[in-house]
């Protein structure tokens, strides 16, 4: 394994570098900066992907027939690293980084070009409708109907904790078409258009006071039979390959690396001397240069050829575990001045509040105490969603060591 850039790649970075300082302008910096969950706001998402797609790197991994790039591994982990270091927005993951992959690889020649070109200018904006209630970690269970009728399938059920559901117009789903005895038989993959009226968005509150997530409630509400990806009743094989990209593919070491560095500026005031903190602040860059050589070995491996596989969900264990470990520190150096900000710590028993902005004077620290407990606490999610981190742990335990 050769961990040294070439000539060409160290080109290439500084090419990115100078795109990437074009396009972003200080809004979008701030809106990145600001932002309390791995998301930014919508209309600073959907800024900067209009920004990425006019310089032809909205979804630089999608094949180069469909608007993507030719590039090396080593060239998307230098791109993911000159985004993090320029302080770049990210962009709402289910329709570029997930269902576009799952139709360009099981979609027909017709879904391919209606759908592709128009998640590229966010014209059509998915979520993704897989989890429902009693139905997560044991995903083949769902229930949610589509019965033929017509050219259509006629929807009923409900979906749960739909990310940007309040703000897509389309939804992919697994939905159950037939009964058989593995549950994993007679899941179909269908793509819905929300702006109908037999769906209902509503929206949930979490823990960090913020509406994210949403249950997607569907009462007779139609898809056309052409919206189904791939095979009626072979959704499972459809569904599965989407969770790949879900869980890995990307590099997650240098958002992490932007994370604590700019902690450990930010905390250099209120936390100048703690030998402890910044003991603990070594040892969690030591972790993220860790999980940085781990995804390199895999770029390596993946440039000639090596499929991720199962080390998706390692990277996916410990990458979620070290972005919880880094909210965690931002907490401790926010100090006080975060507290304000935690609604049920600071005022317990008062009602969520709804908005990440607070009113004046109600916070009397620096922006990044505020927002320390929000990140924590939707942070939270990254060991449960994509797969809890305890399916990840089976999954290497059966794959890797056999049991
Ligand atoms: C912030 C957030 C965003 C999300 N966004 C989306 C989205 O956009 N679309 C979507 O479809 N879903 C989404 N999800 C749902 C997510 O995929 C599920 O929450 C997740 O799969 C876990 O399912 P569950 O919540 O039903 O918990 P359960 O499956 O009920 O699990 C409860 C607990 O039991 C553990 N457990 C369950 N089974 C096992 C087992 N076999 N072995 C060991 N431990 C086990 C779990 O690890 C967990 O700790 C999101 C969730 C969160 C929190």
């Amino acid at each position: 394994m050769n961990l040294d850039w070439s000539d060409e790649e160290t080109a290439f970075a500084a090419e990115m570098r100078d795109i990437l300082a074009h396009a972003l302008t200080p809004e979008l910096r701030a809106g990145a900066e600001g932002a309390t969950s791995v998301y930014p706001d919508h209309h600073v998402s959907m800024d900067w992907q209009a920004r990425l797609h006019a310089e032809g790197l909205a979804a630089p991994h999608w094949l180069p027939e469909h608007g993507g790039r030719d590039w090396t591994p080593a060239q998307y982990y230098l791109y993911a690293r000159e985004r993090a270091r320029a302080g770049a927005p990210s962009v709402s993951p289910m329709g570029i980084h997930m269902v576009a992959h799952v139709i360009a690889a099981f979609g027909t020649d017709e879904q391919r070009a209606y759908f592709l070109p128009r998640i590229l200018t966010g014209e059509v904006f998915f979520c993704q409708g897989y989890s429902e209630p009693g139905s997560g970690s044991d995903l083949a269970s769902l229930q949610m109907s589509a019965v033929p009728d017509g050219d259509d399938f006629l929807l009923n059920g409900s979906k749960i904790w739909t990310t940007h559901a309040s703000e897509a117009n389309w939804i992919f789903c697994l939905v159950r078409t037939s009964k058989h005895e593995r549950p994993q038989q007679g899941i179909t993959f269908l793509l819905v258009p929300m702006d109908q009226p037999g769906v209902t968005v509503r929206p949930l509150t979490m823990i960090s006071g913020e509406q994210i997530q949403a249950e997607v409630f569907f009462d007779d509400a139609r898809s056309a039979r052409s919206n189904v990806i791939g095979e009626v009743d072979r959704g499972w094989t459809v569904a599965k390959y989407l969770l790949e990209f879900e869980r890995g593919g990307s590099a997650h070491a240098p958002a992490l690396a932007m994370r604590v560095d700019s902690l450990a500026r930010q905390a250099g005031e209120t936390m100048a001397g703690d030998q402890v903190f910044a003991q603990k602040l070594a040892r969690a860059r030591i972790r993220v240069d860790i999980l940085e050589m781990i995804e390199l070995k895999l770029l390596s491996g993946a440039g000639q050829g090596e499929s991720v596989g199962v080390m998706a969900s390692m990277l996916k264990i410990m990458s979620t575990e070290l972005a919880q470990h880094i909210t965690e520190l931002a907490c401790e150096a926010a100090g006080p001045a975060g507290l304000a900000f935690q609604p049920h710590a600071g005022m317990p028993g008062a009602e969520v509040p709804v908005h990440v902005v607070p009113a004046d004077g109600y916070v009397t620290g620096e922006p990044w105490q505020a927002i320390a407990p929000l990140r924590y606490f939707n942070e939270r999610a990254g060991s449960i969603y994509a797969g809890s981190n305890e399916i990840q742990r089976n999954i290497l335990a059966k794959a890797v060591l056999g049991l």
